[in-house]
Parts: structure tokens; C-alpha cells; sequence
């Protein structure tokens, strides 16, 4: 459908009547001018308008090889020439059975069976309710609590918030949330001591956790070398490691949440081959379909699969599932997103992309305001602090992550603020030259909103 000029008035119009945004101020949101996509190209949007915008934040750390691939394309439009969707409850399809094969061949070793879901939030619920019957099954209830990491996020449901750690979200839910532990992530930038001081505290703080009350504890579930919502935080090499050892020395289950950095964000296919760990349970979303359609996944051990494995009538079922469940056109399109990383040997492109933009943080790296500049692949957060000698941060109220991200989408770049915390999460199939482009326009925008 082409809509005319003279329609994206009623269009406005009609999203201030009928539709609510999510994540967003709808006061703020319909003040300003509207920005309506009509369609994509590469790395680009378009809005009804015309006017063109990198892509920056990946439609929200979705795509991966670009807006309107015709591989892509084409892989969804032979689906739906077969079928779009038949239900997994009880019988199966062509492309879940394919795909499940492929996510089990490219995740760590552990992992040996996929149990799919349309979000990523769904996929850790599953993660979650599997573990804590896991245990039970296991004759060990007491084992019914999660340790989870400081300023975490999960997602959005309230379980996946449960095992959050934003005090925005906890504070406002708080009493419909189930208690868990809570343990602080690495963050050596909020740190006052060294980088190994920071893991080590950090460290030490888990063990004291794992000790005290890994009786009681299901799970452990983190977000493996980078926190994403948080505000991009990198955690110290090494720390990934420790955790899982200390994991498996108290019979606790480790639970990877890979919704953001899986399928080579973070430069490895997942973040836990970066230090080879073997997770027991790893929730995928967001990249798995390239961006293009929902379907999310949890993968788990042989162990916590044959804890649900039995005759009919022991119901050791996992009474688990929704209507959309290994949907016939996603899977379809995951799978052709797979064969673009291997064909355009994309993990390669992303170790390349990500050294060689490593010089060109330099200029930034001089701006008065910019405190810390965290990358792991192309996964980039840039905070931005009232002063850089004592890290003091910007109030929420000078909303001067969303005035840099305002200024951003005159200058042509489209992303999000995390807070004061800038993030550039291109389409991994970005080429040099136009991320270099979009770094210097948030190198603009942050200069001209700060300055
Ligand atoms: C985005 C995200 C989620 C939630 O995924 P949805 O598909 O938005 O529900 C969970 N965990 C992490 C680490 C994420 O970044």
C-alpha cells in the first residue's frame, strides 16, 4: 500500500486515537513531529515522508542482515505458499524440526533440546518454571528461589521482571513480583577500584550467595558478558567462567539469557562461547529470525529434559505453551537468517567491523561530557555523565539521553537511550562506512546537545 502525502496527517491522526506505544510516553511521544516508518532498505528506514534513517538501534536489537533482504523475502513468501501456521501442541512441522536441529548445533554443547516461544520474556518464563520443576521432579522443592544479577532485565512479564534487577520496574510492580536474591553485576566503570577489584568483590559476593543459601536456590540467571538494558555494561573477562564454576559447585542451574547478545552481537555466536561455558538453560530471541518475525526459544540440558520425560499418567508434562509456538513462517525465516551467517561468514564481518571502529571512538572519547565508552562486538553503550573527573551522573530530568537521541534522528540515526547511556546497536551486516557515519552523527548530537 502506497499511502499519499496528504494521508500521513489522518495516519498521525489515528495513532493518537487508537494506538498506545509501548516503553513510551504517549504526551512526549505525540508533541513531537510523528515518525511513522513505511518501509525499509538495507540498514535504512524510511518514514511515510521519505526521509531516510540508519537503522541504529536494529529495530530494538532485531535485525541482522538488513530491512527487505530479498533472501529473507523469499524464504517466508515459499512458506506461506505451503503454509503459515499449524500447531506444535501434540504434532510438529517442518521448519521447527530444522530449526530446532540448527540452534542445537550452534549453541554450547549442553544444550540438546529447543522448546520455542514468540518473545524473548516468554523464553526465560519457560526458562524458569522448568528449573524450578526441575528440582521439584528432582526431589529437592526446597530448591525453589533464583539468584539473580543486579540492574538485570529479562523482559517484561512478571516473572521475567521478578528476576530483574531495575529498581524502576521493582518499584513499581513490587508486591506482584516473587522474591528472589539478588547479587551485584560487575560493572567496573560504577566501580571505585580496579577492574580486577571489581570482579573480585563481585566474585565474592556470589560465593557468599551460593554458600549461604544455594539449598534454597533453583537457578542462577544472568546475562552473559554484556547486560543490555541496564546500559551496556561489560563484564571483566574471566568473571563468566567463575560463575559457572561456582554454579556446578552448589547444584545450582545456570540460566544464560542470550535474548540480546545471542547470534553474534557480542562478535562470538553467543556470548557464552567467549569464555566456553555450557549453560544448563539459555533463553534466544530477538536476532533468531533476523529481525523479521517473533519467535523466541529455550534451549535446555538432556537433564532437565528427561526430568519431564515419562508414562502418560506420571504427568511429568510440561504444561506449557502458546497458540503461535514454533510458528511455520518464522522458523522458516529463521533458518534462512542462519544460512546468511554462514554463507556471508557474518561472525567474521562483526570481529573485522568491531576492531576497526575501535580508533574511531577517539574524538568522543575527548567530549566533555562522555564518561565511558563500553563495546563488545556491536554491542555499544556510550555513557554520558555530568562529570567526567568525578563520573557524576546526569539527572533523569535533564533527559539528556533522550535530547542526544532527538538531535540523532534530525541528524539522520535512528536509536534509544538506556538513561544517560547512548547505545549504537547497528544491523551486524552493517557496512565500514556507514557505521562510521553513524558514529559521527551521535558524536554530533551528543557535541551539540551537551556542549
Ligand atoms: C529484549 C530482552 C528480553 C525480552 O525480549 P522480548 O522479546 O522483548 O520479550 C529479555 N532479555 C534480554 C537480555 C533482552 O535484551
Amino acid at each position: 500500500m502506497f499511502l499519499q502525502s496528504d494521508d500521513t496527517e489522518t495516519l498521525w491522526e489515528k495513532n493518537r486515537q487508537y494506538l498506545w506505544n509501548p516503553f513510551t510516553q504517549m504526551k512526549t511521544y505525540l508533541d513531537d513531529e510523528p515518525l511513522i516508518i513505511q518501509r525499509g532498505e538495507g540498514v535504512r528506514l524510511v518514514d511515510i515522508h521519505g526521509n531516510s534513517y540508519y537503522d541504529g538501534y536494529a529495530s530494538v536489537w532485531l535485525n541482522v542482515h538488513g530491512h527487505n533482504h530479498p533472501r529473507l523475502n523469499e524464504a517466508i513468501r515459499e512458506q506461506l505458499d505451503q503454509i503459515a501456521h499449524s500447531t506444535l501442541l501434540g504434532a510438529a512441522n517442518v521448519p521447527a524440526i530444522l530449526l530446532a536441529e540448527r540452534l542445537v548445533s550452534i549453541t554450547p554443547p549442553s544444550l540438546r533440546k529447543v522448546f520455542y516461544s514468540d518473545s524473548g520474556a516468554e523464553a526465560v518464563e519457560i526458562a524458569l518454571k522448568m528449573a524450578f520443576l526441575y528440582w521439584k521432579r528432582k526431589g529437592r522443592p526446597e530448591k525453589n528461589t533464583f539468584l539473580c544479577m543486579g540492574n538485570a532485565y529479562h523482559g517484561d512479564t512478571v516473572g521475567a521482571v521478578s528476576v530483574g534487577g531495575m529498581d524502576l520496574f521493582h518499584a513499581a510492580y513490587d508486591k506482584l513480583l516473587f522474591p528472589t536474591l539478588r547479587t551485584p553485576y560487575p560493572h567496573p566503570y560504577r566501580f571505585d577500584g580496579t577492574e580486577q577489584e571489581c570482579l573480585d568483590s563481585c566474585l565474592e559476593k556470589l560465593r557468599r550467595h551460593l554458600d549461604e543459601s544455594g539449598d534454597t536456590i533453583a537457578a542462577l540467571i544472568l546475562e552473559p558478558m554484556m547486560q543490555g538494558a541496564a546500559g551496556m555494561i561489560r563484564m571483566p573477562a574471566g568473571f563468566l567462567k567463575k560463575t559457572e564454576e561456582l554454579c556446578r559447585q552448589h547444584d545450582v542451574l545456570l540460566i544464560a539469557d542470550e535474548v540480546a547478545t545471542g547470534f553474534g552481537r557480542t562478535g562470538a555466536m553467543f556470548a557464552c562461547d567467549h569464555e566456553g561455558v555450557q549453560p544448563d538453560l539459555m533463553a534466544l530471541g530477538k536476532k533468531l529470525t533476523g529481525g523479521y518475525l517473533p519467535v523466541a526459544a529455550t534451549l535446555t540440558s538432556d537433564a532437565i529434559y528427561e526430568a519431564f520425560y515419562g508414562d502418560y499418567e506420571e504427568m511429568k508434562t510440561f504444561f506449557h505453551g502458546h497458540s503461535y509456538t514454533g510458528n511455520q513462517l518464522g522458523c522458516a525465516v529463521a533458518l534462512a537468517n542462519l544460512d546468511l551467517y554462514e554463507e556471508t561468514d557474518l561472525l567474521s564481518h562483526v570481529d573485522r567491523l568491531s576492531r576497526a571502529i575501535l580508533s574511531e571512538w577517539e574524538p568522543m572519547r575527548q567530549r566533555r561530557h562522555v564518561g565511558d565508552i563500553r563495546q563488545l562486538g556491536l554491542m555499544i553503550g556510550i555513557e554520558l555523565v555530568k562529570d567526567r573527573k568525578t563520573r557524576e551522573s546526569f539527572a533523569w530530568a535533564d533527559a539528556v539521553g533522550v535530547k542526544v537521541c532527538r538531535r540523532a534522528r534530525d541528524l539522520g540515526l535512528l536509536t534509544r537511550p538506556l538513561g544517560n547511556v547512548i547505545t549504537l546497536m547497528p544491523p551486524l551486516a552493517v557496512s565500514q562506512e556507514d557505521l562510521t557515519a553513524m558514529i559521527a552523527i551521535l558524536d554530533q548530537a551528543i557535541r551539540e546537545v551537551t556542549e
